[in-house]
């Protein structure tokens, strides 16, 4: 606020504005509702921003970004993966299996860290729209089709996703 009063440079006020974005993002001292889109497409890439923040799909095995769609549909690493907008822990790689669909799955998410509601986006084709429960992000979407214990297939974005290596 200093740095207002004295006229500074625009640079300068943007500079610290993204600090205390980058701030409040980690420390996860923040109502996610409040946060504008001008300030996610500052923390996020412009692929996940489409995915996260505008329900955007991945098209299965490829996409506009290779590196970030390709990231996690065949990875084996153990670890956990977080949303990548709020960093919430979302999935445990042990609950990853390979449904052969492109897109990274799961049986079970963490906890109650992820929330599901009714998609009707696609005509005579209602889903379970899965997003983060802490700050909304679109993640996938689950299906009723995946293996035991859960018999649940959350089909999820990888550009919606970070993993941390255990
Ligand atoms: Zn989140």
């Amino acid at each position: 606020m200093f740095f207002l009063y004295f006229n500074a440079p625009n640079d300068l006020i943007c500079f610290t504005n993204q600090i205390y974005l980058l701030l409040v993002l980690e420390t996860g001292d923040v109502n996610y509702a409040s946060v504008s889109d001008e300030e996610w497409k500052k923390k996020l890439t412009a692929e996940e921003f489409y995915i996260t923040r505008q329900k955007g799909t991945e098209r299965a095995f490829t996409g506009y970004d290779l590196f970030n769609v390709l990231e996690y549909w065949n990875t084996k690493t153990p670890g956990t993966y977080h949303c990548i907008c709020c960093n919430t822990p979302l999935f445990e790689s042990s609950t990853k299996f390979d449904s052969g669909t492109g897109w990274p799955s799961y049986y079970q998410p963490i906890g109650n860290n992820v929330k599901s509601k009714l998609d009707l986006s696609i005509i005579f084709m209602p889903r379970q729209e899965v997003l983060c429960a802490a700050c909304d992000a679109h993640l996938g979407h689950v299906f009723d089709d995946g293996p035991p214990p859960t018999g649940k297939r959350y089909c999820i974005n990888s550009a919606s996703l970070k993993l941390k290596p255990k």
